[in-house]
């Protein structure tokens, strides 16, 4: 019987044991909270992530140790893999959860990034503006998510403001400076790499965020198969050069037909939910197979999916279920406002229909502009490629 740990007790987790059943896997769950939504679904031993204690007791009963929370300190992963398999390995994690180092990482890779600077002081925001420019987005480099920790500096006037804002943060999680990325969409590669270095991408994905939120994806993305491939090369070589293994996200900005790396997440991430439904093998059980070291599932689509994002609140679940390919995902959390308490997934054979359920959930839930830009991104003409 082999026993799966995961750091952090999010949906994430919760979605990594449910995939596990089927395949024998027990789990067990760290988490800080008593609440933690995982703990629903798998036992769940409540302690901090720092607590040495706490972290031998959880080593002592796991086989591997994984992640559904990519900010759990990088002493702790460590520790950890000194008494037992610990994937992504500390290493992967130390880079993807500092932006400075994943996008020098980027650079050194050849894949384009937005301009960036990072800034420990006043004087240095001041000569990153000068050379940078704006508008741009200040961001802390460490445990930034979700838009969090954020600052968009509009204009040089902004400059006191943001740091009036961030500055209290340079000591200790670091800022960076970015240049603004006038993108034309947002997207995303969801993929898993094996213990021996197998490598599988999931169909590149579209994404869709409301005030740094993910909001709605749709897979695949309608993108050309030059764009497609050059996506997919990029995540590749991110994982080869951090020696991943476990899946990972690659978030781009796409500006015509030019791609910039914004940043990697090392876990299961929220644009690869529709691949529950929408693929032969979901992101959670390739990930179980990645570290565990069995060979990965095949990721290719089945037919087109569209992921709408629950915030908040859980909305009313019949217009979903009422779709031949609706799917729904509540998390068992609490309401509060901006949390990700579910999802929807609608999955359909082609465009026109998947647009058709679109456009009656966004009726029937009221929320017209979640769904309106999936649905015109699926009625334009000649996007997609091939
Ligand atoms: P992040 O936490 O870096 O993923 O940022 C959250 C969201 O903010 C992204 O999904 C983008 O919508 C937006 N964003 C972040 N960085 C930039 C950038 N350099 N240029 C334009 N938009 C950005």
């Amino acid at each position: 019987m082999t026993t799966v740990g995961i750091l952090g007790g999010g949906q994430l987790a919760r979605m990594l044991a449910l995939a596990g059943v089927p395949l024998g896997l027990r789990f067990l769950v760290l988490d800080p909270s008593a609440d933690a939504c995982a703990g629903q679904c798998a036992p769940l031993q409540v302690g901090a992530f720092d607590d040495q204690a706490a972290l031998a007791r959880f080593a002592d009963q796991v086989d591997v140790v994984t992640f559904d929370f990519e900010n759990v300190p990088a002493a702790s992963a460590q520790w950890l893999a000194q008494r037992v398999p610990v994937f992504p390995g500390p290493r992967a994690l130390a880079i993807a959860q500092d932006r400075l180092s994943e996008k020098s990482l980027f650079g050194e890779l050849g894949i384009p990034v937005p301009a960036f600077q990072a800034v420990s002081t006043r004087a240095q925001l001041d000569a990153a503006l000068a050379r940078i420019g704006v508008p741009c987005i200040m961001k802390t480099r460490r445990f930034g998510y979700d838009g969090k920790g954020q600052f968009r500096i509009r204009s040089l006037a902004d400059a006191e403001a943001a740091w009036d804002a961030l500055g209290a943060q340079a000591g200790s999680v670091g800022l960076i400076v970015e240049g603004f990325v006038a993108f034309d969409r947002e997207l995303s590669v969801v993929a898993a790499r094996s213990r021996d270095g197998q490598f599988k991408a999931f169909p590149l994905t579209e994404n869709w965020h409301v005030d740094g939120v993910l909001s709605a994806s749709l897979a695949p993305a309608r993108a050309s198969q030059a764009l497609r491939a050059q996506a997919i090369d990029y995540a590749r070589r991110v994982a080869e050069a951090t020696d991943y293994v476990g899946v990972f996200a690659l978030e781009l900005f796409c500006q015509g037909q030019t791609l910039l790396a914004n940043e990697m997440a090392p876990r299961v991430h929220n644009s690869g939910h529709w691949t529950i439904e929408g693929a032969e093998i979901s992101q959670f059980e390739n990930h179980l197979r990645a570290v565990l070291g069995l060979p990965l599932g095949e990721p290719a689509m089945r037919g087109m999916a569209c992921m709408l994002n629950w915030l908040g609140q859980m909305p009313d679940a019949t217009a979903v279920l009422s779709q031949a390919g609706g799917h729904w995902h509540d998390y068992g959390k609490s309401a509060r406002a901006g949390r990700k308490v579910g999802h929807a997934t609608l999955r359909a054979e082609e465009a026109t229909a998947l647009s058709c359920a679109l456009a009656d959930v966004g009726a029937a839930l009221s929320r017209p502009d979640q769904v309106q830009p999936v649905i015109a991104r699926l009625n334009e003409n000649g996007v997609g490629g091939d």
